[in-house]
């Protein structure tokens, strides 16, 4: 179920669990700030989460709690992942869901990093808006 971008922390999150090593990781990096690993269900040939060692639900939690120094640190080691990767010079993509509409799914604030492949210019799917007797129903456009 999509997570509310401003519900409280729940340290139970499977992020949480793999901060505190009750559950395996294909780890790629790790410093002070950030622990970086594939995710389990890539969506591109290169798709790896990012996330804070500290406890923030979302973007709008990370940057209204965050001390500067760890978001700034915390984004240097997105920078260090791609680099790491040599993802700098085909390119990649960062994604950050926040909340219900975006379908953030685990309470624990993460960037995607996407690469692999060219994305093209549109950043989401195709939403098609029907309208039926019941309201309007919205869905995504096949392929
Ligand atoms: P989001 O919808 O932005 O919350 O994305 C959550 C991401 O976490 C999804 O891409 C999942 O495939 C990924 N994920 C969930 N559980 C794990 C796990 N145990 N290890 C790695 N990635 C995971």
């Amino acid at each position: 179920m999509p997570v509310g971008a401003l519900d409280p922390y729940d340290d139970r999150n499977i992020f949480a669990r793999i901060l505190r090593g009750e559950v395996p990781c294909r780890r790629v990096m790790e410093d002070a700030f950030a622990l970086a690993f594939h995710d389990i269900n890539p969506q591109a040939p290169v798709h790896v989460l990012v996330i804070p060692r500290r406890a923030y639900v979302s973007t709008a939690d990370f940057s209204a709690r965050a001390e500067t120094e760890e978001i700034a640190g915390f984004f240097r080691a997105v920078g260090a992942v791609a680099r790491q990767l040599g993802l700098e010079a085909p390119g990649y993509r960062i994604v950050a869901n926040a909340g219900g509409d975006a379908s953030q799914e685990v309470p624990h604030f993460h960037v995607h990093i996407l690469a692999g492949r060219p994305f093209g210019h549109r950043l989401v799917p195709e939403i098609v808006v029907r309208s039926s007797g019941s309201g309007a129903e919205r869905d995504p456009e096949p392929g």
